[in-house]
């Protein structure tokens, strides 16, 4: 089985991203400047965000983390990214979710300037990006479809299942997938809870992508010989054996699919890094615009 190693796959991708910041450098061009929003004390947020601005710098990028606590109002973070739209300084940014309940997170969306949301959430950009029109394309997604390139696994003609409708990442993986050109091409069928049947459809498919956050649901029973695997899910699982209580998995019963499937995603390690590459595409893309 080859393992879809998206954290050696995002190094690379960094790397050639820190070459051409280098070039952006010395012909004394405007370096690219990322912003993030970090709301309350999620302890997965904080990791993620963490990985984003350590990932800023290691290509040379600048990177703006503002910090916001637990019970920040929606005017005080609508205020904030009212100040991120009009600062000329700031190329891009991202509201770090989830928020917390008391924050409508469909208003904090509305309100991000489509020219800066280098996350892809807006409805402009999701507008744009189902038209097959240029947008910034939302992070996950986009970093499955680079990772789909760069190891040459053809799309064209597969039967492609996402599990999970999420706005963020199932429904706009549907999208691309199924769009003209490689990689897309595919028949895809989106999964979510209300699917009758369920390994009915990943029995079927060639690439299976699940993004629905539970931990290891999917077994090997109910994939195909041979199918390439993205595993999304981030989960956090009691673990005593571990130092710090517990371990992260993915949706995939890796171990019980190892022996079954022609490719897969680890989980940590695969779909992450990418995501997060994605982002700093976007943010280059946003700083040249
Ligand atoms: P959401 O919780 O927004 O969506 C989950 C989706 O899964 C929903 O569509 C839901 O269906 C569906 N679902 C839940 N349970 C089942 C089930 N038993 N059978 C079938 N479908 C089910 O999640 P996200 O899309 O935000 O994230 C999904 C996972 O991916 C999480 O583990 C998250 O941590 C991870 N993630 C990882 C990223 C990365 O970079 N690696 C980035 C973003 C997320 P319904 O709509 O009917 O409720």
């Amino acid at each position: 089985m080859l393992v879809l190693d998206g954290k050696a796959l995002a190094a690379t991708i960094k790397e050639e991203l820190k070459q051409e910041v280098d070039v952006i450098r010395q012909a004394a061009g405007k370096i690219p400047h990322l912003a993030a929003i970090l709301v309350g004390d999620n302890p997965a947020s904080q990791v993620y965000v963490r990985n984003k601005v350590r990932s800023c710098e290691q290509i040379g990028f600048r990177s703006t983390l503002i910090r916001m606590p637990e019970d920040v109002t929606q005017s005080e973070i609508l205020t904030e990214v009212a100040k991120l739209n009009n600062d000329p300084d700031v190329d891009g940014f991202i509201v770090q979710l989830p928020l917390p309940k008391h924050i409508d997170e469909d208003q904090i969306n509305l309100a991000i300037e489509p020219r800066k949301d280098v996350d892809g959430f807006t409805p402009v950009n999701i507008g744009l990006m189902t038209l097959g029109l240029p947008s910034y394309l939302p992070a996950t997604p986009n970093g499955i479809m680079t990772m789909l390139e760069r190891y040459g696994i053809q799309t064209t003609g597969k039967e492609v299942v996402v599990l999970g409708r999420s706005n963020i990442v199932g429904t706009p993986m549907t999208v691309l997938l199924s769009r003209k050109g490689e990689p897309g091409n595919a028949t895809v069928t989106l999964c979510h809870s209300r699917t009758e049947d369920m390994a009915f459809h990943t029995k079927r498919a060639d690439i299976l992508i699940a993004a629905i956050g539970r931990p290891e649901m999917i077994t090997a029973d109910m994939v195909k010989e041979g199918a390439v695997i993205i595993d999304v899910g981030i989960n956090r699982v009691d673990d005593a054996t571990k130092k710090r209580g517990y371990r992260l998995c993915g949706d995939i019963d890796y171990a019980g699919l190892e022996s079954k499937v022609s490719a897969m995603t680890p989980v940590p390690g695969g779909v992450g890094p990418m995501t997060v590459v994605s982002l700093l595409m976007n943010t280059l893309q946003a700083s040249k615009s």
